[in-house]
C-alpha cells in the first residue's frame, strides 16, 4: 500500500531536489510497509527503515539548503526554510521515541510524515523553486522573495497560515507529551530506587531484630531460646554424620555471696567478664556459648569428642582463674571460680539433647559436691565414648 502518492504538483523543476523528494517518498512508503508488516522481524525492520528515513531526510535537507545558498536566495526565505527542516527532524525523533505510547501509532507516524512532506513540498519548496527560477533569470533575490509573497492570493495565504498553525499546535503537543513521558519515566525509576532502598533497610532491620531476639541483653551472648533451637539442630547434624557432640555446663561458684558482698551491679559486671572470657576460650566458629539461666552458662561443641570436650573445659577453668577477680567470700579461693560439668557423645536419635543436658548437669553437680573450681566429665562409658 502506498501512503504517499506522487503527482505532478510535487515537481519543483529542480532536478536534484525532485530526485531526492522521490527517494524520500519511497522511504516513507517503505516505512509504512514495515509499520503494517506482520513479519516476525518487524521491530528490526522498522528500526532499520526508520534509521534510513532519518539519515536520508537530513542528507536531503543539507543538499537543499546548499542549493539555496548557492543560488543566493533571500535570507528571509533561507532562515524560515531551515527552521522548518530542523523542526521536522526534531519531531521525527520525538514521535519515534514515544511510538509505543501513541494510540494507533502506525497511522499516526505515517500520517504525520506524509502530511508534513506534502505540505512542505507544495508550499515552501515550490516557493523556493519559483524564487530560484527568478534569480537564475536575473531577478534579484529580494525582489524574487517579495514577488513570491505577493503572488499568493489572499485565500491561499490564509489557508497556508491556518495549516501552518495547526502543525505548530500538533508540534507543541508532541513536545509536551514527550516531556511528560520523560518525567513519568524518571518518577518510576526514582520510586523503584526508593523501594529497593526501603527493602534493603527492612531486610537489615529484620536481621537486627532476629539477632536481638536471639541475644541475652546483659551478657551479649546467645540466649536460652536460641540455645534450645541450636541444640536440636546440632544433635540431628551429629546423628546424621555419626560425629561426637560435646556439651559444657558452667556455673559460677558462691555467686550469691558475691552479689551479697559486692552488690548486684558488681555481680552483673562480673558475669559479663566471665561470659566474655569463656567466649574467648572457644576456638572454633561452630562452638556456641549461651546463657542457660542465672549465672549458669552452657556451651555446645560440635564435632568434639570426650577428650576434646575435657580440654575445652580445662581451658575455660584456667581462663576464669586467670581473670583473678577478687571474691572475699568464696570458700574455695580468693578469686572468682567456676565449676564445669562436661559430656560428649554421638547422639542417638530422639532425646539426644535432653540426655546430653542431664549428663552435663549431673557432672556439674558432682563438681560442686567435690569442692567446686573444677571440671568433672560424665563417665566415658555413660557418655558412650570409647
Ligand atoms: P554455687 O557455688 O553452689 O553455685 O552457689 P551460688 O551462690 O553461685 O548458687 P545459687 O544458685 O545459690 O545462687 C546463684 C546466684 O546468682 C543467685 C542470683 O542472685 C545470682 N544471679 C543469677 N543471675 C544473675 C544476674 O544476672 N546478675 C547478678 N548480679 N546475679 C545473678
Ligand atoms: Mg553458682
Ligand atoms: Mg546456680
Amino acid at each position: 500500500m502506498e501512503a504517499f502518492v506522487w503527482d505532478q504538483n510535487f515537481v519543483t523543476g529542480l532536478t536534484q531536489v525532485d530526485e531526492q523528494h522521490q527517494e524520500l517518498v519511497n522511504l516513507f512508503n517503505a516505512l509504512n510497509d514495515s509499520l503494517f508488516s506482520t513479519d516476525v522481524r518487524r521491530e528490526a525492520l522498522l528500526e532499520e527503515t526508520y534509521r534510513k528515513v532519518i539519515d536520508y531526510t537530513q542528507h536531503h535537507f543539507r543538499d537543499e539548503e546548499q542549493v539555496m545558498r548557492d543560488t543566493g536566495i533571500d535570507a528571509r526565505h533561507l532562515e524560515a526554510h531551515q527552521a522548518l527542516h530542523a523542526q521536522f527532524v526534531e519531531q521525527l525523533g520525538a514521535i519515534w521515541s514515544q511510538r509505543a505510547t501513541l494510540v494507533e501509532h502506525p497511522e499516526t507516524i505515517v500520517g504525520f510524515l506524509t502530511s508534513w512532506l506534502g505540505l512542505h513540498i507544495l508550499g515552501v519548496d515550490q516557493s523556493m523553486a519559483r524564487q530560484i527560477a527568478l534569480i537564475r533569470a536575473g531577478v534579484s533575490p529580494a525582489v524574487a522573495f517579495d514577488q513570491e509573497t505577493a503572488a499568493h492570493d489572499r485565500a491561499t495565504r490564509a489557508l497556508i497560515q491556518l495549516v501552518g498553525k495547526l502543525y505548530q499546535v500538533l508540534t507543541l503537543q508532541n513536545t509536551e507529551l514527550a516531556k511528560a513521558n520523560a518525567r513519568l519515566e524518571e518518577r518510576v525509576q526514582q520510586r523503584t530506587a526508593e523501594l529497593a532502598q526501603s527493602n534493603a533497610e527492612l531486610r537489615e532491620a529484620n536481621e537486627r531484630l532476629e539477632l536481638f531476639s536471639q541475644t541475652d541483653g546483659l551478657l551479649q551472648i546467645a540466649n536460652r531460646g536460641y540455645f534450645d533451637k541450636r541444640l536440636v539442630e546440632a544433635c540431628s547434624d551429629a546423628f546424621r554424620s555419626r560425629s561426637p557432640l560435646g556439651l559444657l555446663m558452667i556455673d559460677v561458684d558462691f555467686f550469691k555471696r558475691y552479689n551479697d558482698h559486692y552488690g548486684h551491679q558488681a555481680g552483673d559486671a562480673c558475669l559479663k567478664l566471665i561470659a566474655a572470657t569463656v567466649s574467648g576460650a572457644m576456638l572454633r566458629g561452630t562452638d556456641l556459648l549461651a546463657r542457660y539461666g542465672g549465672e549458669e552458662l552452657v556451651v555446645i561443641l560440635p564435632d568434639t569428642d570426650w577428650q576434646g570436650t575435657q580440654q575445652v573445659a580445662e581451658r575455660v577453668l584456667d581462663a576464669v582463674t586467670a581473670l583473678a577477680l577478687p571474691h572475699a567470700h568464696s570458700d574455695v579461693a580468693g578469686h572468682v571460680t567456676v565449676s564445669i560439668g562436661g559430656t560428649s557423645r554421638i547422639p542417638s536419635y530422639g532425646t539426644a539433647g535432653e540426655a546430653l543436658l542431664t549428663e552435663a548437669d549431673a557432672a556439674l553437680y558432682r563438681a560442686k559436691e567435690a569442692g567446686r573450681n573444677r571440671v568433672v566429665m560424665a563417665a566415658a562409658e555413660a557418655a558412650g565414648a570409647a
